[in-house]
């Protein structure tokens, strides 16, 4: 009985050892009191740095927040001065993340955009569309992260760009009087795009005057914060664990399950993963689907599972198992756009006994068949689904998706990568466990700060490395 259990427990364990604060509503968001249940203590704590900054934050949101004066203040004096003109000392900054593309990668920038947001005092504002509604709860204490509905700041249109900053500044170094109040920032990957020098130190100086900006990416940009002279100090301090591991923290402090998607996670999770004696995720992503044929991703998947014991293998003499001491039940949730993975391993494990003797029970709480957009529901199976995975004791996942990186970081996972089915050579191996916990930065820059072009982004700094999944990417190790 959960909620007897709940009663006796230390507010250590349901705090995460103090990344989470108390005094919350408790029936508005259950998850932030029942999650804990369903997973072991994380062995990564969060350092004490790390949580006096998060208090620090969360002071500052409620000061600075929707509904309060300084929001007020500071909003009409950012619309009113074309130019930044306004009382800086007083004034409060503002960083509003807006959405493009799927769930995972909006959860894997709302995290990189936070940590931003802590490193410059900025308010952290998003501007959720309907197919984002409901499926978290608000993170911060005694205020909101949602953009109110009358901000001019819903629609980027009027606002100067960071292109035209950079082009400005180009020419003839841009003075501080020269820089507008709201600026547009748009860090998204295009291959064509010139170099924007996020990740250097003069455009970060420029930036830090700008009082309110509205940040457009799908990254997970942490590791160009890093070089960033004054950030890399700070964010050494927050996250000085020995293997990098920030991406885990934050994504537990920020996304709680709303109670609609809590609902569903946790009566998915009682009905078909709770009396499992061990659970094993099992994400699917297939990016080309016309080209990747089902069974040649089914071999790669049991190869994966199968040699790398996460999975048993079948007993092909017997119709009937042999052993009986070890019939333990093991639960495979499986989430995919497809349901012909789940129902080929449902029925192989079905039709023959494993040579171990365990019994697999697969489970797929959805098969959408394919990506949508603007349909609430559909983010709703997508956040329920990256949450039960990251429920599981060993975690499989797929090259390149941000999907798995989420599931990988609320469960503080090194997961099991698949490699990409088009990449897979005669003798290499279906998957290896990844090296680090973090999520893989796909696109990062690809020039220094003085203009030179850089091979690799990972050279430039020995804490970087090449991720496992995309050659292009770079990690934070
Ligand atoms: P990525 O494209 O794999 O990096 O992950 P994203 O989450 O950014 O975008 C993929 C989107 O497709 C998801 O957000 C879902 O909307 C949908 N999707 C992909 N795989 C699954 C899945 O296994 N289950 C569900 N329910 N949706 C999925």
């Amino acid at each position: 009985n959960i909620v007897a259990y709940e009663g006796n427990l230390d507010d250590k364990d349901k705090l995460l050892e103090g990344l989470l604060v108390s005094g919350f509503n408790k029936a508005s968001c259950i998850s932030r009191l029942q999650s804990h249940l369903y997973r072991k203590a994380s062995p990564h704590k969060p350092s004490q740095y790390l949580i006096s900054k998060l208090r620090k934050y969360e002071e500052l949101h409620r000061r600075c927040g929707p509904n309060t004066k300084a929001y007020n203040k500071s909003m009409t004096n950012i619309q009113l001065s074309k130019n930044n003109h306004g009382d800086a000392a007083t004034m409060c900054k503002y960083i509003i993340w807006s959405p493009t593309n799927g769930l995972g990668n909006r959860i894997i920038s709302m995290a990189a955009t936070f940590l931003y947001a802590m490193l410059t005092d900025r308010v952290l504002l998003v501007r959720f569309g309907k197919d984002m509604e409901g499926l978290f709860c608000e993170p911060f204490l005694n205020s909101t992260w949602m953009l109110p509905n009358n901000s001019p700041f819903w629609n980027q249109e009027h606002v100067e760009t960071y292109e035209s900053i950079l082009e400005k500044d180009k020419a003839n170094n841009i003075s501080k009087v020269d820089l507008p109040s709201a600026l547009f920032l748009y860090h998204q990957y295009i291959p064509k795009d010139p170099e924007k020098f996020f990740h250097c130190d003069h455009n970060q100086d420029l930036l830090r005057n700008i009082p309110l900006l509205i940040s457009q990416t799908d990254q997970y940009f942490v590791p160009s914060l890093f070089m960033i002279t004054s950030f890399k100090l700070e964010i050494t301090k927050m996250f000085p664990e020995n293997d990098t591991i920030i991406f885990h923290h934050l994504v537990r402090y920020l996304f709680h399950p709303s109670n609609e998607a809590w609902g569903l996670i946790n009566r998915f999770y009682e009905t078909y993963l709770a009396k499992a004696n061990a659970k094993i995720g099992l994400q699917i992503r297939v990016f080309s689907p016309d080209a990747t044929p089902k069974e040649a991703m089914m071999d790669l998947i049991l190869s994966c599972t199968i040699e790398n014991k996460l999975l048993p293998e079948l007993d092909t003499k017997n119709l009937v198992s042999c052993s009986h001491q070890n019939q333990t039940l093991k639960a495979v949730l499986v989430a995919s756009l497809y349901p012909e993975y789940g129902e080929s391993l449902r029925a192989m494990y079905l039709n023959r006994p494993t040579a171990s003797g365990e019994l697999i029970a697969v489970y797929q709480p959805s098969h959408e068949e394919q990506q949508k957009f603007h349909d609430n529901m559909h983010d709703m199976k997508a956040w329920t689904e990256m949450y039960l995975l990251s429920l599981s004791d060993v975690l499989v996942t797929s090259s390149f998706s941000t999907f798995g990186y989420v599931a990988q970081g609320l469960g503080g996972f090194r997961p099991w990568l698949l490699v990409s089915p088009q990449e897979k050579k005669a003798n290499s191996p279906s998957c290896d466990q990844d090296f680090s916990y973090e999520p893989c930065f796909h696109f990062p820059p690809k020039h220094e700060c003085n203009g030179k072009p850089q091979k690799h982004f990972a050279s430039s700094s020995p804490r970087l490395r090449e991720c496992m999944d995309f050659h292009h990417g770079v990690k934070l190790v």
